[in-house]
């Protein structure tokens, strides 16, 4: 099939795999032992314009779509994961502020992304991550303020965030329709982070609880109406799942490079390991999964851009097929090393770390399952 890509979108990608290369590739092992983020390159790429791809140009952004976005997504993970979260974890901070803001927010976020800062956006909670609805954190109007109380957790870039996004309660008797989204700039008094968690894997992406006791903010730091806030955010996720599929597709085409080429230096029984035809099996599912989850993404990609109508069912398609393939191609291309595979020397181990994140985060791959069974069972009713 032919996308028919831009020169616009192929320079974009083309650019941010250089940045991979000559930026983050480089420094990711070290960072990742360390459960560093890598400031200087956010930096960079902050300049490059590709941190927050969501913000429209008239803001000073990208304002690329989907399909692009997707295309950056994939090689800022072929470079590291943990990186591409940061970003990514932007992007979902943004996107509220993209369907719902008033012009002064979007600003305000605007002058934090082209500043070089980051966003945030606060979901999950200890007792409500699968289940969305059980959140606790609330947010009482009192006169020209809401006072925000509650924890959220495994929150992307808080530590290190200028504004986070936050979903609470403002009336806990109208069901979904008594959540809303409000805007909590860094520095807000009650407002403060927990520990950085010790990752398994995107260890250079900052995540910590967000603590917020008696957090007030301005009445205008809503996003949209009371109410409203159930529908941003699910609109947020599956915009989200794309780009994670995105991400997930990065990893493996990594982890796939690093196979392909090990495969035809190491000798073995005197021929290259990829002229064992139980290797070669191996390389061939390896490749077909992988290229049959870029087409999902940029299938998925382009339904959003068309504004289709079947968006919410591919996208989680997109983001459970991806991450499911990540831990495959991952694993497998591992194994293609053998010992060396396993050793903290090369680079598969972190690969097969990071790409386990894809089945979990942005919704895990149960519930990505049980949505699109919903989707089918609809669409299939007898
Ligand atoms: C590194 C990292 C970064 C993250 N970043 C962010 C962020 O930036 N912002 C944010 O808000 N959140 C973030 N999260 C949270 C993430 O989205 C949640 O961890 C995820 O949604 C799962 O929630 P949970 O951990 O509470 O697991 P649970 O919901 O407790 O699930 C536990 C297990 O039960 C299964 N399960 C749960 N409910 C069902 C069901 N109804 N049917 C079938 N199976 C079910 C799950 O699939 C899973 O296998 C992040 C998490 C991690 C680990």
């Amino acid at each position: 099939m032919d996308y028919n890509f831009t020169e616009d979108q192929l320079g974009l990608k083309e650019m941010t795999r250089d940045f991979a290369n000559k930026v983050l590739i480089p420094q990711a092992a070290e960072a990742d032992r360390k459960g560093e983020f890598m400031a200087d390159a956010f930096a960079e790429a902050a300049k490059m314009g590709i941190t927050c791809l969501d913000l429209p140009e008239e803001w000073g952004g990208a304002g690329v779509d989907l399909l692009t976005t997707a295309l950056v997504r994939e090689e800022l993970s072929r470079g590291d994961a943990g990186f591409s979260s940061a970003v990514g974890a932007c992007g979902l901070g943004f996107k509220p502020i993209n369907f719902a803001g008033t012009e002064a927010q979007k600003k305000a976020y605007a002058d934090v992304v082209t500043g070089g800062g980051l966003l945030a956006l606060g979901l999950t909670e200890p007792e409500a991550g699968s289940d969305v609805a059980n959140n606790k954190t609330t947010a009482v109007k009192k006169g020209d303020k809401y006072i925000l109380n509650g924890r959220k957790c495994f929150i992307t870039n808080a530590p290190i965030a200028d504004i986070i996004t936050v979903f609470a309660i403002t009336d806990k008797s109208a069901g979904a329709k008594g959540f809303s989204m409000f805007m909590v700039p860094k520095g807000t008094p009650g407002l403060s982070t927990g520990k950085h968690e010790d990752k398994m894997g995107i260890r250079t992406s900052m995540t910590s609880d967000v603590i917020m006791e008696d957090c007030e903010i301005p009445v205008e730091n809503i996003i949209g109406q009371e109410g409203d806030g159930f529908k941003i955010v699910m609109q947020t996720l599956d915009k989200g799942r794309v780009c994670c599929g995105a991400s997930a597709l990065g990893i493996a085409q990594a982890a796939f490079e690093n196979a392909m080429r090990y495969s035809q230096e190491r000798i073995q029984k005197g021929k290259p390991i990829c002229k064992h035809q139980i290797m070669q099996a191996k390389l061939a599912d390896m490749g077909i999964r992988l290229e049959a989850a870029r087409q999902l993404v940029w299938r998925a990609s382009m339904a959003f851009d068309a504004n289709a109508k079947d968006t919410s069912k591919l996208a989680s398609m997109c983001k459970c097929f991806a991450g499911d393939m990540a831990v495959y191609v991952t694993c497998e291309a591992l194994q293609v090393f053998g010992g060396y595979g396993y050793s903290r020397e090369y680079p598969m181990e972190k690969l097969y770390r990071d790409a386990k994140i894809t089945q979990i985060f942005e919704g895990t791959n149960e519930i990505q399952r049980t949505i699109i069974a919903g989707n089918l069972i609809k669409e299939y009713q007898i």
